[in-house]
């Protein structure tokens, strides 16, 4: 019954939430400067007559309650964010921010979390206990806006027992979504390290300190922390992805820049791998007379999906979408700041399926020509705010 009648408004707001998603996709803003977006949110709220309050700067929290008696508090987090890149769609909504596209599907997270607010404000009487709607900023940036909010007091007063949030996923169809329960996504720490040596003539490498034979050998002895040190149960990758070292075919630099990222799924082993790399780093270059400067930038904590949270998740999406389109999905080696709520919360974080082959709706996430079949517009819709609803009381 309340199936069918959530259902029957997800249909039915279908195409404002359209207009929402082609709204915020058309005026993408990049991470920590939501202004506009914040804005949007604020004012569909105040239509909708959901109260609000702003927090981290451009974030914004609103809050729905039922009307039958339960103390009962369950948060549905959306990031509003965008990122540094051209769009290469010829749509009409394309994006109007020279540079800024929404490629990480931030809009439609938004713009869902706007429909679930609509359709629970508009079944406020079938239901006992709070909503709370987490707008974020910036998640595509560390420090992240996950960890302000929560620092500004998002999880506390009232305090949320569950938090759920849904990712798009371009590699699943339209129509399904696809959930793991466990550690899902990695925790991810940027690197920065710089070997200086001394430059010279290519020619008398025996005047020289070659930082670009010493960074080689940093690069190529840094993967065995991966390959022997880390157990190999823990998924663990180390990728650099620039390296600069500014000479000529004669000419051997100063210095080498190399920039890369470490990822894995277990806190402790996380904190010992940073101190093995920097150690193994700086005593490669000691050893050739040379010196290493390491830099870390944590980055968010793996993302942890609670068993039982999870597996209500899944049976609830069975209910409404189908038990043929809820697949498991494998562990996925990217980050996300949600990560950070499932450290405090039991949490369930999902993916959307927004592909459409057909369509030729394929392309991933972070690319300038990455687009939604927005169809997933009222799954998406729909299903959040029935998941929702069964974790309250009804
Ligand atoms: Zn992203
Ligand atoms: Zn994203």
């Amino acid at each position: 019954m309340l199936k069918e009648r959530i259902q029957e408004l997800a249909k039915q707001i279908h195409p404002e939430v359209v207009a929402f998603r082609r709204h915020l996709h058309a005026n993408p803003e990049l991470s920590f400067e939501e202004y506009n977006t914040s804005a949007f949110v604020k004012a569909t709220l105040d239509k909708l007559g959901v109260p609000w309050s702003a927090m981290a700067n451009t974030g914004v929290v609103g809050l729905i309650k039922g009307e039958k008696p339960s103390d009962a508090v369950i948060a549905l987090r959306a990031d509003m964010d965008a990122l540094p890149i051209k769009e290469a769609n010829e749509v009409p909504y394309k994006s109007t921010q020279p540079g800024v596209m929404h490629a990480c599907g931030h809009d439609v997270h938004t713009s869902s979390l706007l429909g679930v607010a609509s359709i629970l404000q508009q079944l406020r009487s079938c239901f006992g206990g709070t909503v709370k709607l987490i707008f974020q900023p910036a998640e595509e940036k560390i420090p992240g806006g996950a960890a302000q909010m929560i620092k500004e007091g998002v999880l506390e007063s009232p305090k949320p027992m569950t938090v759920i949030g849904q990712h798009v996923m371009p590699s699943l169809p339209v129509g399904t979504v696809g959930v793991r329960p466990g550690k899902f996504m990695a925790s991810n720490d940027e690197l920065y390290i710089t070997i200086t040596g001394k430059g010279g003539h290519g020619a008398q490498p025996q005047q020289n300190i070659d930082p670009v034979v010493i960074a080689s050998q940093i690069i190529l002895s840094l993967q065995q922390i991966v390959s022997r040190v880390a157990n190999p149960q823990m998924p663990t990758v180390l990728s650099f992805g620039k390296v600069i070292a500014n000479g000529a075919t004669n000419i051997i630099p100063d210095e080498v820049y190399i920039e890369g990222t470490f990822r894995t799924m277990d806190e402790a082993w996380r904190k010992e791998a940073h101190e093995r790399m920097k150690k193994m780093a700086e005593g490669i270059a000691e050893s050739m007379g040379a010196t290493c400067d390491f830099k870390i930038l944590q980055g968010y904590p793996f993302l942890i999906n609670e068993e039982q949270t999870t597996a209500r998740f899944r049976a609830f999406a069975a209910e409404y979408l189908g038990q043929e389109n809820v697949t498991e999905v494998d562990i996925w080696m990217a980050a996300e700041d949600f990560s950070y709520y499932s450290h405090q919360a039991d949490a369930c974080f999902y993916m959307l399926g927004v592909g459409n082959e057909e369509k030729g709706i394929i392309s991933s996430l972070h690319t300038p020509t990455f687009e939604v079949d927005e169809a997933a517009l009222e799954i998406g819709v729909g299903l959040m705010a029935f998941v929702a609803l069964n974790c309250l009381d009804i």
